[in-house]
């Protein structure tokens, strides 16, 4: 099997080929400092604004509220962290969800350790975040609710409009982790009370390197890089102006595609879906089935071990995840799926596809066919397969 067929868009994507070739010139040619005062400069410091123009658009926000930072981690801890700094005379509490990824919570657990408090919100079977028990979780002393838009491991959008019109009403910031929404979903700052936004290049065909927080205006966060003036001294370091170029290439693209791309992701993800759920016994969809990002699919299936679904299914060319990338290594289950109320053994048989454009009806059969085969081979190896089968026989039997 030569042909990789690519299914882990959500962990990172390819930079695509006019990303890199927008970005080339700005490594040879216009190399300059965009601090500097000569021309050479002025073309990079031109450069940098065409891309906060560009992504500032793209959310219906302004120009001067967008910051670019080394990546979506970046994003989140700037945006948790300096918030409850800045805002710390008016209360300690933020209010977040179990499945946020873990560049929110683990910068929860870091503020937990120093003094603020956290309520982690729980989701529904479908990953749905309880409004009811979002709104009845906020104090006097609650400063910022962080939501993220989608998740990237199950693919469920929140109800974002509602989470933003409840912080709204009680005069919270809201701040929301958009990585995997971001050039997939249409996001308008002030439609959805946005205060704060976190995106990053390389989930949407950028570079890897850089992201941005939006933050709106009259937020008063404070510097979290300390050093020079760039950014509007909100965010120190000589600017990656490579990443930069790319980055707004790779979100003008995405936003010209979005449209068509995603209705294609929709319908062949459907197919995967309505195939392995059809076709393969004990399995269950993870996540909402409409709710759901258009190129995610997250799969269990009963009595395997999902690492070694992977490793077979990497054996005929297709590269999945069985949760994200961040915990594999790991062995305990996935937060996410233990927060929709999967118990270990299910959570651990899971599976994770997630789409591109460039994924066609035949790589989608395809990759059914080989998860079939593969899930009926461990499962022929599998000793609780063998005794279930056992039992339930008995059990007709009587
Ligand atoms: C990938 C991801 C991040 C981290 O972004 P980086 O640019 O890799 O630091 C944060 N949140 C979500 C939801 C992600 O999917």
């Amino acid at each position: 099997m030569d042909k990789k067929i690519y299914l882990d868009n959500a962990a990172t994507t390819p930079t695509r080929p006019a990303v890199v070739e927008a970005m080339l010139p700005y490594f040879t040619e216009f190399y300059g400092n965009p601090s500097s005062v000569y021309e050479l400069s002025n073309v990079c410091k031109k450069a940098i604004v065409n891309s906060r123009e560009t992504i500032a658009k793209s959310l219906g926000a302004d120009a001067a509220e967008i910051y670019f930072t080394a990546g979506g981690s970046e994003a989140d801890n700037w945006a948790l962290i300096s918030t409850c700094e800045a805002y710390k005379a008016k209360g300690n509490h933020i209010i977040t969800s179990k499945i946020e990824h873990h560049a929110v919570l683990h910068t929860c657990e870091y503020l937990e350790k120093n003094g603020f408090e956290v309520t982690y919100v729980d989701v529904d079977e479908n990953g749905l975040i309880k409004l009811g028990e979002l709104e009845a979780a906020i104090r006097p002393t609650t400063i910022l609710i962080s939501v993220m838009f989608a998740n990237n491991e199950i693919g469920t959008i929140q109800p974002i409009k509602e989470i933003g019109e409840i912080a709204k009403k009680h005069d919270i910031l809201f701040h929301t982790d958009a990585v995997q929404a971001y050039g997939q979903l249409p996001i308008n700052v002030d439609e959805y009370h946005i205060d704060m936004l976190s995106a990053s290049g390389h989930k949407l065909n950028g570079p890897k390197g850089i992201g941005f927080l939006y933050i709106r205006k009259g937020v008063k966060i404070g510097s979290y890089i300390h050093g020079g003036a760039q950014e509007r001294h909100r965010r120190a370091g000589t600017e990656n102006v490579p990443g930069i170029v790319g980055f707004g290439k790779a979100v003008e693209i995405a936003m010209e595609t979005m449209k068509e791309r995603t209705e294609k992701e929709v319908e062949l993800r459907d197919l995967l879906i309505n195939r392995i759920v059809k076709e393969i016994p004990y399995t269950r969809l993870n996540g909402h089935r409409t709710k759901r990002l258009p190129n995610n699919a997250n799969f269990s299936f009963q009595f395997i071990e999902g690492e070694s679904l992977l490793i077979m299914l990497d054996m005929q060319g297709i590269c999945g995840s069985s949760g994200s990338a961040c915990t594999s290594g790991s062995l305990d289950p996935s937060h996410v799926l233990l927060s929709i109320g999967l118990p270990h053994e299910i959570a651990h048989g899971s599976l994770r596809l997630t789409l591109s454009e460039d994924i066609t009806e035949e790589d989608i059969n395809y990759v059914v066919d080989r998860v079939k085969e593969i899930v009926e081979r461990l499962r022929s190896m599998s000793p609780l397969y063998e005794d279930y089968l056992k039992n339930n026989q008995n059990r007709n039997n009587v």
